[in-house]
């Protein structure tokens, strides 16, 4: 079974997130995805819901696609949550599985300061995503992009491939995949109910209408 796994805040999770797992599914044709709202993070972040909160809006989120699912396998750990666990008890639970871990351009630039880096490496094939205001280029002051040229990586940002890999630690890889570019994220969607705007459209109608009756980010 290929499995993607997706992490994030999810605060809230948004159609970014959404056709971002729905493209990568179908790229490399992954049997399920499996969105996993962070736990406790190392990161301050400001506004952040209850887990209980994201985890329901997660879970309405993705109802009605048979592929994806929902973890709270974060949520239920105690303490700050790591990725490299989550893979670990993943592992542990989808034995037969390959795993594809999901990262916007942007968070795969922060992977350095993740807890044990090199072996979520060794665990999972790394997908990073195109997110708006970030280019594949980006990556060539990464550590795990030395041995790629900035060339490749330019000739990525410009052609019209959709995707390539390039072997990482201990027999996995990291794929770039270029996806529909969608310019909303979950930081834009809370300043918008804050100052009292709509978000329609930017997230699911369901997941709207849980914020607006349990008032959250007000
Ligand atoms: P915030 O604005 O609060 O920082 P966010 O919108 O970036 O939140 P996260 O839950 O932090 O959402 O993101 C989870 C993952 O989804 C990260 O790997 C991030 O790069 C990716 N991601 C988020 N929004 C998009 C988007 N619009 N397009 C592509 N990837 C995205």
């Amino acid at each position: 079974m290929k499995l993607g796994i997706f992490g994030g805040t999810f605060n809230p999770i948004h159609y970014g997130h959404l056709r971002a797992a729905e493209e990568v599914r179908g790229m490399h044709k992954l049997d399920k995805i499996l969105f996993i709202p962070s736990g406790r993070t190392p990161f301050k972040k400001p506004e952040l819901a209850s887990g209980r909160r994201r985890y329901e809006m997660t879970k309405i989120a993705v109802r009605g696609n048979p592929s994806f699912d929902v973890s709270d396998i974060e949520l239920k750990r105690r303490g700050v949550s790591y990725t490299v666990d989550t893979l670990i008890s993943l592992t542990g639970k989808y034995k037969s599985a390959e795993f594809f871990l999901i990262l916007g351009i942007d968070a795969f630039l922060d992977l350095p300061s993740w807890k044990e880096p090199d072996k979520l490496l060794g665990l999972a094939n790394i997908v990073v995503i195109s997110r708006p205001g970030f280019s594949f280029t980006d990556l060539a002051s990464s550590q795990y992009f030395k041995g790629v040229s900035l060339k490749t990586l330019r000739r990525f940002d410009k052609g019209d491939k959709a995707s390539m890999s390039f072997k990482a630690g201990a027999g996995s890889k990291i794929f770039l995949c270029r996806i529909t570019g969608l310019d909303i994220s979950a930081s834009g969607a809370r300043r918008l109910i804050r100052s009292g705007k709509s978000i329609k459209y930017l997230l699911p109608d369901s997941v709207e209408s849980y914020i607006i009756s349990n008032k959250i980010y007000k």
